[in-house]
């Protein structure tokens, strides 16, 4: 029977993911793109059909409301419900899918609102109903989280007895042609750049300042790029299932023109998630910046350069020292001449769809709430190859160590 697929979130990632879904239809079926401005999914549908010549249903969804998520579940009956609207909306659609009986697919980690806080918890503890319906969720399905994690569960399978050290590195080497904008949600990513960057070093979290450890590393077909570690979520997940982890760290370019004006805004209050009294109205400052910068979806046709994004993996095979990298490059050109999308959003939106794809397919199956890298790296890394996001591996013969890390 054919299948029916529901994506929630109509940004830089639904449209991608909207795209590669349609693309894929003989395993998506009818699928249907609920946002809650319809409007954004209408021009979407328009897109796909005038691009690729497949008709895609659009609903309109305030996915904050339990009850209106189970109601339009109920009218679509979707097989898998991919979530790529806000990290916000998490724990709602989560419980909407529980409600129906639906599979669950997301990108980002539960935040709350007004704590930029990034964790599994409230997902993890989700385990239990999701099992007790004979469900799945799959959490962290994008780029990082998501292809990040699977380098490290292939990497553990094929190349190492013990991993030892993980850097995971994203370097973004685009340009948009703007002074300052975020090629995500500027909410999120204004959020996760400015809080306080943590690493996990012998059993203990770390916490450093922001932007306060930086390196230089060499990105192949980019070059030196100064990179700055962050908190990121994934590796909440990468020290419970990699074996023998010491240490795990993430780190993100940003060029300084992108740090001055962040410190600008933080320097005035701009990047403030509470609200404050303007003029009579209550305003959330970061939510007004949201307003004023680009959406992130128009910088697609205008963004050229590459993105790089690997796992730079230490540790031990055959009792011999080894160090591997596995990357992948995406164009933003090439991205937006396929799906009228920069990299940024391509590279999140397609791993979404191939995490949909293999659970549709029954070759992941599960009960309960995973993080990705609890499956076999293989099937996706093999549907990474076909899909648009080829990667590649150094190992210690072919990576020069010393040229890596400065
Ligand atoms: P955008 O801001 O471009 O799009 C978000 C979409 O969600 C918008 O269409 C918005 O709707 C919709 N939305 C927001 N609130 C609601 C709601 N209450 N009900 C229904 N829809 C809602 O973000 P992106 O596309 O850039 O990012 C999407 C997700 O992908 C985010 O969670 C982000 O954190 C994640 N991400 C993950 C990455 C990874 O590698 N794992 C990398 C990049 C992003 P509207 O505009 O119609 O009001």
């Amino acid at each position: 029977m054919s299948k029916k697929t529901l994506i929630i979130g109509a940004g830089g990632v639904g449209n991608v993911v909207a795209f590669k879904c349609a693309m894929n239809s003989n395993t998506f079926g009818e699928i249907t793109l609920a946002s809650r401005t319809v409007s954004k999914c209408d021009t979407i549908a328009k897109n796909i059909k005038e691009k690729i010549d497949i008709s895609i249903n659009t609903a309109s969804i305030d996915a904050d409301s339990i009850s209106q998520l189970i109601e339009l579940f109920e009218e679509i009956k979707p097989n898998i419900v991919i979530n790529v609207a806000l990290p916000y909306q998490d724990l709602t659609i989560m419980d909407a899918c529980i409600a129906c009986g639906i599979d669950y697919l997301d990108t980002a980690n539960y935040e709350h609102p007004d704590t930029a806080k990034f964790e599994y918890k409230e997902q993890w503890a989700r385990d239990k109903e999701f099992k007790e319906k004979s469900i799945m969720a799959l959490l962290g399905s994008g780029f990082d989280p998501g292809v990040t994690n699977l380098f490290c569960a292939y990497a553990q399978k094929h190349y190492f007895d013990e991993i030892h050290t993980i850097d995971i590195l994203d370097c973004n080497d685009g340009d948009h042609g703007y002074p300052f904008a975020t090629n995500f949600n500027p909410e999120i990513n204004l959020r996760e750049v400015s809080a306080n960057g943590r690493y996990w070093e012998n059993g203990e979290w770390i916490e450093t300042n922001p932007m306060e450890i930086m390196q230089v590393w060499d990105y192949p077909e980019v070059g030196k790029r100064d990179s700055y570690l962050l908190y990121h979520e994934e590796m909440e997940s990468l020290i419970k299932h990699i074996k023998g982890l010491k240490r795990i760290r993430f780190f993100m370019t940003f060029s300084k023109s992108y740090l001055n004006h962040m410190k600008c805004l933080e320097n005035v209050g701009m990047l403030g998630i509470k609200e404050i009294e303007h003029k009579g109205m209550k305003i959330v400052p970061m939510e007004f910046l949201s307003t004023l910068l680009p959406d992130p979806a128009s910088l697609g046709e205008r963004t050229t350069g590459k993105t790089n994004i690997g796992i730079y993996a230490k540790g031990i095979k055959d009792g011999q020292e080894k160090s591997i990298y596995i990357y992948q490059i995406s164009d933003h050109e090439a991205c937006y001449r396929e799906v009228m999308s920069q990299a940024v959003s391509y590279t999140t939106g397609v791993p979404a769809m191939i995490g949909a794809k293999l659970i549709l397919e029954k070759r992941w199956q599960g009960e309960g709430v995973f993080n990705i890298e609890e499956f076999d790296p293989d099937p996706f890394m093999e549907e990474l190859m076909v899909q648009g996001l080829p990667w590649k591996v150094l190992s210690n013969d072919t990576l020069n160590l010393n040229k890596c890390s400065i």
